[in-house]
């Protein structure tokens, strides 16, 4: 594995590093970022992500002719790891789901509608893939799109859930149903999230955080916001989630709970006598940042494959159930460490570290289930890397 970061690649992390402490922010950063946070819903982070984009660091890796650098995919990922450290939304969605498969795909007019848009950081997008009946198996989506010849396009019914971000989001990039065969029946739609039609309710998840069910009445969209071609929908949502996937799951946030946890077991006593004296403790740390390290070389593994240019879908499936694993590991252990205490929520006085670990127990759940649950990604590695049945 070949991962040295060049004289320059590390000159870009500096100049990244500097740029969040000279714009640092309460508003904008949570100094214990949980996961990876795509939401950009407040009227300060969306001005961050306007900021992101002055300095030329949004779609780094795109063509010259839409607005990029067609710098290495390596800087798109020293940006998300940095921001994930600070705890600040990012720009995955848009630059890299959105904006790369646009570019690969779309008609002119979406490239010139939204490519300007998104590489200024002015537009934010909602997924639509889940549905009740397709969830890790998100082939088997139902929602109806019927050919509207006389109006010239497209009218879409049903229901989507789990949509994240589709209270706030300008535009929602939706999978619907438009034949029987069940991949080359899908096609992929753009559609402004205030069109009339949807009903947004809300979800509320175990990590407090908001996601939505969206109910399609008779939505119509134009011919001209397909995405590339009728029927090939499920062909560039996986391209765009097998490319994305290194650049949507920073180790950043678990390297803050690990380090954290080290900090806590330093300074804690328990009876009057330092934890960090307990053998149990001890191990129970070493573990842990061990199991942080092969996260770190997992995640390597998963950039030095994408950068030359191969689909690390075998790495990537290793890498998001070790990670996302390990963020619930650290989290079981912490409360573990910290008694009866350790379930203080934040904000009550005796919670350890500000209920930090209370949080992450509860978000950390999330994270073994959203981008494909950890048993889809052990299927992934039995089937197509270990040559497998495959399970469905
Ligand atoms: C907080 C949150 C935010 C989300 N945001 C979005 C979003 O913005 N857009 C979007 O489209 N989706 C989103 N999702 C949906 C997410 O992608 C799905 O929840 C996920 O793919 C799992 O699908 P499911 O919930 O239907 O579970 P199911 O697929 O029904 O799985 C249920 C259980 O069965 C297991 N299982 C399923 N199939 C197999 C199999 N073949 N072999 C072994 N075990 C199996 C699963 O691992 C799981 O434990 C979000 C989900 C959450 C929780």
């Amino acid at each position: 594995m070949d991962f040295d970061l060049s004289a320059e690649e590390l000159t870009f992390e500096k100049e990244v590093v500097a740029f969040l402490e000279a714009n640092h922010s309460d508003e904008v950063m949570d100094p214990n970022p949980e996961h990876l946070s795509q939401t950009v819903e407040t009227p300060p982070k969306r001005a961050f992500m306007g900021k992101l984009a002055d300095q030329g660091w949004l779609g780094m890796s795109w063509p010259k002719e839409y607005g990029g650098q067609e710098k290495s995919g390596i800087y798109d990922f020293l940006l998300t790891e940095a921001l994930a450290r600070y705890g600040t939304p990012q720009p995955g969605k848009g630059v890299g789901i959105v904006g790369k498969t646009i570019i690969r795909n779309g008609n002119d007019e979406l490239k010139a509608y939204f490519l300007p848009r998104i590489i200024r950081g002015e537009i934010e997008f909602a997924i639509g893939y889940s549905e009740p009946q397709a969830g890790s198996d998100a082939a088997s989506m139902q929602l109806k799109a019927e050919k509207d010849d006389a109006r010239g396009g497209w009218v879409l019914s049903g229901h989507k859930i789990w949509t994240t971000s589709a209270h706030f989001a300008d535009w929602y990039w939706v999978g619907a149903r438009t034949g029987e065969h069940k991949h080359k029946g899908i096609t992929l739609f753009l559609i402004p999230m205030d069109h009339e039609g949807f009903e947004i309710h809300p979800t509320y998840t175990i990590g407090d955080e908001r996601t939505n069910e969206v109910f399609f009445n008779d939505v119509f969209v134009p011919d001209s916001h397909v995405v590339g071609e009728v029927g090939k929908g499920w062909t560039y949502i996986c391209e765009a989630l097998d490319l994305e996937r290194f650049a949507m799951l920073p180790v950043g946030p678990v390297e803050m709970k690990v380090k954290g946890l080290i900090e806590y077991v330093r300074e804690a006593t328990l009876d009057g006598e330092p934890l960090a004296q307990d053998p149990v403790v001890r191990q129970t740390i070493a573990k842990l940042r061990t199991d942080l390290e092969v996260a770190r070389k997992l995640q390597r593994k998963v950039i030095s494959e994408a950068l030359k240019s191969r689909v690390p879908t075998i790495e990537a499936a290793m890498y998001k159930m070790w990670q996302s694993q390990l963020g619930q590991r650290v989290a079981d252990a912490a409360l573990d460490l910290m008694g009866p205490d350790g379930q203080l929520k934040p904000g009550q006085d005796e919670a350890p570290v500000n209920g930090r670990y209370e949080r992450s127990y509860r978000y950390t759940v999330v994270d073994t289930i959203g981008g494909g649950t950890s048993e889809v990604q052990k299927n992934i590695i039995a089937a197509r890397g270990l040559g497998l049945p495959k399970s469905f």
